[in-house]
């Protein structure tokens, strides 16, 4: 089991390590048409890790147009769905029998730590592909209630073309959600991974078509955001653009599609999510793990961190106290390292962006109880101290953006009905949590609640069986569970008079 293997023998995989840095269209690697590179660097060292192909307007209609031709010809859009998950089941094989490899490169690329990316990012993924293979050759169609004299069938048929726009934070497993719903359907994907952390993406490219996926069937571009991501947004021939990312990118993703052909826009945008611990809470311990966990874990890095803590006044201090002293626990360290729970910021932007909403905290008159700095920075990594602020007011910026780092506000409150304005007060509505032992408290709460997500007495819970996604500004439709092949199907109705 790799997970036993120590720091050295990461290191050494490291060195040996090739990542692709060619994009892969039509079911081959090559390089950006312009020959552009941009530099892939690893945050947690500096150090420049790869050139990755820089593509641009030319390479996105290459990729449009060998998706559109392997749609058309139907090898694998119509192909029985029993033989497409023969296909799709290899390819999550194939992922776990890289699992060591893609681990590394998600770690080297983006920061976090090698436990976490063999633990939960591989083979979440895997298992994301696996559960669309699986579920298929097991979904029906349907036939209406009409008159006697005719039949109406309603059935689903793939979108065509759908442009994967996707984050840097779980970089495969936020590529699989949209792969395996998009892919299981008979769609073709033009999948764009964030300039952040475009290696695996890379990888499994190649891997798909080892699985046997038909060549145009899915192609990777890397690049930027305006130069490849704005190309295929806008692209006329695109029939679909399933995004993942912040509220202020999903927003352009509706311009995009307002300005092209009306392309169906799916959106996962980002999160300020309320984590509400009430007095009577079952088990203060484990909602300060919670609590911690759900801020800290994958530093902070999570569209769903708990990144706001509204506990009730008499409970509060003993709770932050022991909040205090897991964060103190779970230092940054060496991404390498199997022992690291908290590893490097993605890179020196997201750095300056988090240390900047510290001193806006600061400035603001929060109180900082743990952290606040930026450390190991002889390492030339980004790494942030998990950080704990108390006495914030819900007006403050740092109760109401999304930091995106392992910064947690902390905001009293007296009773049920002031933790739900808070909770609510924000454009926000991806995941929440209450904490009470009173069941009817806990319903009531959750029912007011205005998010995607609701968790009672937990904050961690997660199976690729339920949906996720967000209300209000976070966004539109479901990822996960049998609701995300609505985003890459349409509906058909086809009436048949039989005569009289
Ligand atoms: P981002 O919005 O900056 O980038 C997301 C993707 O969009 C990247 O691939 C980027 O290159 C691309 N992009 C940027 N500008 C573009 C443009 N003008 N046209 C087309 N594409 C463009 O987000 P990020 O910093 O990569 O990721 C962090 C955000 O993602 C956070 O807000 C987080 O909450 C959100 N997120 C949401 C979920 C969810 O399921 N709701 C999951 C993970 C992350
Ligand atoms: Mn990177």
């Amino acid at each position: 089991m790799s997970a036993i293997d120590d720091r050295a023998t990461w290191h050494s995989r490291a060195q040996a390590l090739k990542p692709r840095t060619q994009a892969f269209i039509d079911g081959r690697y090559r390089d950006a048409d312009s020959g552009e590179t941009f530099e892939c660097v690893n945050p947690a060292t500096g150090a420049l890790l790869a050139r990755v192909a820089s593509c641009g307007a030319a390479d996105v209609d290459a990729a449009v147009a060998s998706a559109r031709r392997a749609f058309e010809a139907g090898h694998w859009s119509r192909m029985a769905p029993a033989a497409r998950k023969r296909v799709l089941r290899r390819f999550a094989e194939l992922l776990m029998q890289h699992r060591d490899e893609l681990a590394l490169t998600e770690t080297l690329d983006m920061g976090k730590p090698i436990a976490d990316s063999l633990a939960v990012d591989i083979p979440a993924a895997a298992r994301c592909i696996e559960w669309y293979a699986e579920a298929i050759d097991k979904v029906y169609d349907e036939v209406a209630p009409t008159a006697h004299q005719t039949v109406a069938l309603v059935t689903r048929e793939p979108v065509g073309v759908v442009g994967a726009i996707v984050p840097w934070n779980f970089p495969l497993l936020m590529a699989s959600w949209k792969l395996g719903p998009a892919l299981a359907t008979g769609n073709s994907v033009v999948l764009k991974p964030s300039e952040k952390s475009p290696l695996t993406a890379l990888r499994v490219a190649g891997l798909a078509i080892e699985a046997g996926l038909p060549e145009g069937v899915l192609n990777v571009v890397p690049g930027f955001g305006h130069t490849a991501g704005e190309p295929l947004a806008l692209h006329m021939d695109v029939d679909c653009i399933a995004f993942t990312g912040s509220t202020r990118i999903g927003r352009r993703m509706l311009e995009y599609s307002g300005r092209s052909n009306m392309k169906r826009v799916w959106l996962e945008c980002g999160g300020k999510s309320p984590n509400i611990v009430l007095a009577d809470a079952p088990d203060l311990e484990r909602a300060a793990q919670a609590a911690a966990l759900g801020i800290f874990f994958n530093q902070g890095e999570m569209c769903s961190a708990a990144s706001r803590l509204l506990a009730q006044e008499s409970i509060l201090e003993p709770l932050v106290e022991r909040i205090v002293e897991i964060g103190r626990g779970m230092a940054p360290g060496d991404p390498l390292d199997p022992a690291t729970r908290v590893g490097a910021l993605v890179d020196r932007a997201q750095l300056d962006t988090v240390m900047g909403y510290i001193e806006a905290g600061r400035g603001e008159g929060a109180r900082i109880r743990l952290g606040g700095e930026r450390v190991l920075e002889e390492t030339g990594g980004c790494f942030v101290e998990p950080t704990v602020f108390d006495r914030v007011r819900g007006d403050m910026k740092i109760a109401r953006e999304e930091i995106f780092g392992p910064v947690l506000s902390v905001i009293g409150f007296r009773d049920e009905a002031q933790a739900l304005a808070l909770a609510n007060d924000t454009m926000y509505g991806l995941v929440s949590a209450v904490w009470s032992r009173d069941i009817g408290t806990a319903h009531r709460v959750a029912k007011s609640l205005r998010a995607g997500t609701v968790y009672v007495n937990c904050y961690d819970a997660d199976d690729i069986t339920v949906p996720f996604g967000g209300f209000k500004q976070s966004g539109n439709g479901r990822d996960k569970s049998l609701h995300a092949l609505d985003k890459y199907t349409e509906l058909k109705t086809t009436w048949i008079d039989l005569g009289t």
